[in-house]
Order: structure tokens, then sequence, then C-alpha cells
């Protein structure tokens, strides 16, 4: 790997390049279970330091104000990463255990080229409007309505896809004009860290704009919730953390997003190709190990044809070993971590003690005693009650669930805590579109279309978060409203 040259990466603090005063902590690749380096281990005073440093860039330059500055350091970073592409590449394959085929989407290229949408929305944005000329109590006004941002940004990130996580929240953030701190997973140091190197060698983004605090603890993240000096957080990861960083944000009414987790619903109605959509079910399941948190993990289909869609399932997810992801081929990669894995496996042995069967898969495969690899696994014989189809596994696990009828398919994929996404198979347009209408998520995938896009906002409903990120809807949710009336 050419960039991390020394297998040691750095914090990126009010623009400099400099060591974590905790020393180090190391990162693993997944696949192989070798230490791959270790990353600036940050403190309490690092992250206070760096929450000052965005402060100070907020408040005493003209960053906020200077939107040809913002869109030519995000362009630079753009152009940084892409020149840098291939060694990306390879950092994110060994880190996250990433499959390569998917680094050319959603773990790589994807969220890179993203950057520039971020760039033209700042140039393109109507930052003020007109709202005209009115008596309000009788006093001649003219109104103006102004877009501002929100000030310094805490960003707070997961593992499973970093840089689209970390770039789907720095590239708008920046080009609303605001400042930020983002403290990546723990898992993940090197795919955030790797920015500061290129940040200041290849950029003009004045020191303190962005800061960039790797650290083993998560008490050092939580400290960008309860700062009185970070004006929101944007956080990404379980909802059971989302929880705790609302909680701590309360004590200073700070503007929280939050992207959590969810248990999506592919809902297969009795007029579809039954096989064709059972297979793509299990298929989105496997990729990346199961590890996205808009994965569609309950394949809900109609009761008459339980069996056969178990089968169609489970021949597809038996068909995807999980593999070496520098591999092209390869579609299932290991999961994030041993704990990971023997998370996933507890869930496992739960579908058993809840009553259900497997169809393929149910452990770790025989042939891999390295790296934290899990079977893509079915699971049937359970209804939506039990656990393993209510709590979110994140591993490649697929739960068939039988439904009477386009209502009961319906009910059955809004009764969940999440409501994060979902996939309506029909062959009739109409009937997809109006069961789509009445699914209570963020996205909705119909017969195949694709929702994941630079423009369009991407969140969920109930407990899957709070907001939306990307589109024009993620730019805005880092911007103030303003009314400035003036008396005419
Ligand atoms: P996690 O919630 O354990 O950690 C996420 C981040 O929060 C990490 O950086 C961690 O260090 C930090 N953190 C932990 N405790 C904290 C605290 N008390 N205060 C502040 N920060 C804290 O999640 P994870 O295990 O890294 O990621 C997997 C989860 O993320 C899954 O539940 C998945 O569904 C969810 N996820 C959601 C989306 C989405 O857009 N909705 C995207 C990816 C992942």
């Amino acid at each position: 790997m050419a960039l991390l040259a020394d297998r040691n990466s750095q914090l990126l603090v009010d623009g400099k390049l400099v060591a974590g005063s905790a020393g180090t902590f190391t990162t693993v690749n997944p696949a192989t279970e070798e230490v791959l380096g270790t990353a600036a281990d940050a403190d309490a005073a690092d992250m206070g330091a760096a929450i000052e440093a965005a402060r100070r860039a907020f408040d005493d330059t003209d960053w906020s104000r200077n939107t040809e500055l913002r869109v030519r350091c995000l362009r630079q970073l753009r152009q940084a990463m892409q020149e840098h592409i291939e060694d990306l590449r390879e950092l994110t394959i060994a880190e996250v255990g990433a499959p390569k085929m998917l680094t050319s989407g959603g773990q790589l290229e994807g969220p890179v080229d993203d950057l520039s949408f971020c760039a033209d929305t700042a140039e393109s944005y109507a930052w003020n409007t007109d709202l005209g000329h009115a008596t309000p109590q009788g006093i001649p006004t003219n109104r103006t309505i102004a877009r501002e941002a929100v000030g310094v940004v805490g960003a707070i990130t997961p593992w499973n896809f970093p840089h689209q996580i970390n770039l789907a929240k720095i590239g708008p953030a920046l080009a609303a004009g605001n400042t930020l701190v983002l403290k990546p997973a723990p898992d993940t140091p090197w795919c955030a860290a790797v920015l500061g190197e290129l940040i200041t060698e290849h950029t003009d983004f004045p020191a303190g704009v962005i800061n960039i605090v790797t650290s083993s603890d998560h008490a050092v993240g939580a400290l960008l919730s309860k700062d009185p000096r970070v004006d929101m957080v944007s956080f990404t990861g379980s909802t059971a953390t989302g929880r705790s960083v609302m909680t701590d944000a309360a004590a200073t009414i700070k503007k929280v997003f939050l992207e959590l987790g969810g248990k999506s619903a592919f809902l297969v109605l009795d007029d579809a190709d039954l096989a064709g959509a059972c297979s793509m079910a299990a298929f989105t399941a496997a990729m990346h190990a199961g590890q996205g948190c808009a994965i569609t993990t309950r394949l809900v289909v109609p009761r008459a044809s339980y069996d056969e869609a178990v089968e169609a399932a489970a021949a597809t997810m038996a068909g995807l070993k999980p593999g070496d992801p520098t591999s092209k081929r390869t579609i299932c990669g290991p999961v994030i971590s041993a704990r990971q894995r023997d998370r996933v496996q507890s869930y496992l042995d739960l579908a058993i003690e809840e009553g259900g069967r497997f169809a393929c898969g149910g452990g770790r495969p025989a042939d891999q005693p390295k790296g934290f690899f899990i079977e893509p696994t079915v699971i049937a014989g359970l209804d939506n009650d039990a656990r393993v189809a209510r709590e979110e596994i994140f591993g490649p696990v697929l739960t068939v669930i039988a439904h009477d009828g386009d209502d009961d398919a319906v009910r059955i994929a809004n009764d969940s805590p999440y409501g994060l996404s979902g996939t309506v198979f029909s062959g009739d347009p109409e009937r997809a579109a109006a069961v789509a209408a009445r699914l209570r998520v963020g996205t909705v995938n119909v017969n195949g279309g694709v929702w994941y896009a630079a423009d369009a906002p991407f969140g969920g409903y109930k407990q899957s978060g709070v907001g939306r990120e990307m589109g024009v809807a993620g730019f805005e949710e880092y911007t103030e409203i303003k009314v400035i009336a003036t008396m005419a």
C-alpha cells in the first residue's frame, strides 16, 4: 500500500497530522486475521483540540461564506482520491474485508464520485430566497429566507461502508459551510485516516475545517455528542448507540442526525416470478456478508409457495460460499471481527432455539479456519414474532416468512421497530406501487429498481433514524434557516 506507507496512521487536527496521546491501536484484516498496522489512538484531550480547531475555523475564518473555496477543496479531495483509487481499493479490501467487486460501487468509487454532487449543490444552491414584500402587523417589510451552515459538526461513523458513510457526511457538511470532526469506527481507522493524508498533501482545506480523530475508545467519540462547542452531531451506526448519542446531545440541545439499523422486508406478491425474486433476495442478503443496514433480511413470500421459496433462496445462498475478498468473483467476504462473527453465530443458535431450521448454512465454513467468515444462511419455519425476524443480525442471514396476501405482507413488513428500506416484487407494476406506498420505510426497490444514488435521499422511519443523508435533502440537513425581515 503506497498510502499509509509506514503502516501507522495519524490524526488530522488543526491541519496537521499528529500522533494520538493514548498511543496506537491495531487494525486487522478480517479475511486473514493478520494485523495490518496501527492507528493513532486519541484521548479526550486530542478530541478537545480537534473540536477547538473546528470551532475556530468556523468562527474566525470565512469558510462558511466562501462557497468558491469550499467547492474547490471538495473537488481537490475527489481528484486526490481518484488518483489514488487503486491504493484505496487495496486498503479498503484489506481493512473492511469488502469484496473487490463492491469497491467499484458503494464501497469506494461511488462515494468518491458523489463528492462532485456535493460541490455542484453548493455552487447551484439557492442560499437566499426572496419571500417578497408583506405588511405583517401593518409594517411594510421585505423578507428573505437565508440558508446557512449549522456550525461545527461531529460525525461518528461505523465500519461496514466506511468511505460511503464518511464521505456522505463530510461532503454535504463541508459543502454547506460547516467545519467538522470525524470520529470513525475503531475497526476501520485507516479508511478515515487516509483522508487526512490526502487532504494535507493535495487540497487547500484551511486548518481546522476538517479534523479526523481515530480512537479505540468509544467514549472519545461520545464527547462529540456532549461538547457545547459542537452544534450538530451526525451519527451512523446501531440504534442502541444512536439512542446514547441522542441522549448525550440533549443536554446542549444539539441538532441530531441519525442513520441507524434496519430489518427490511423483501415482499414477493403471488403474481411475481417467485424463483427469480427469492434468488435476488438471497444474493442481496449475502452481499458483503450481510453487513448493510438497508439489506432486506426478511423474505416475505406467499404461504402457498413457502417451501418453493425457501428452496430457491437456499439454492442461491448455498452457491455464494464466503471467500477471499480480493477475488473479483467473491460476493460474501468476512464479517468485520471475531466479536461480530460470534454475535451472528449467537443469532443462528437462537434461530434453532426458537424452532427454526436452516435451509442452508448455519455456522462457520469448515474450509475457512482463518478469517471471520460465516456461511450464508437461510432460516425457515419461523414467523415475524421470532427474535431473528425482529432484531438486526448484521450477517449473511435471511429469514423466510409466509404471508396471506398483500395486506398481510404489508402488515408483516411494517411490524418492525425499524423502517429503513424495503423491496416489492410483483408481475403487476400498479399492484407493486400500491404496496410500496404503504410501507413505512425511507427507500423502496420495486421489481429491482435501484434507489442508491448521489441525488436520492437515504434514511429511515421509526427507529431507523432521524433525517436524510445524500441528495439535496441530505445537504439541507447541515443547514439552518434564517429569515431576514427589512422594513421597506
Ligand atoms: P456502533 O453503533 O457500535 O458504532 C458506530 C460508531 O459509534 C463507532 O464509531 C463507535 O465508536 C461509535 N460509538 C460507540 N458508542 C458510542 C457512544 N456512546 N457515543 C458516541 N459514539 C459511539 O455500530 P457499528 O457496530 O460500528 O455498525 C453497525 C451498525 O450500524 C448496524 O446496526 C447498522 O445497521 C448500522 N448502520 C446504519 C446505517 C444507516 O445508514 N442507517 C449505515 C451503516 C450501518
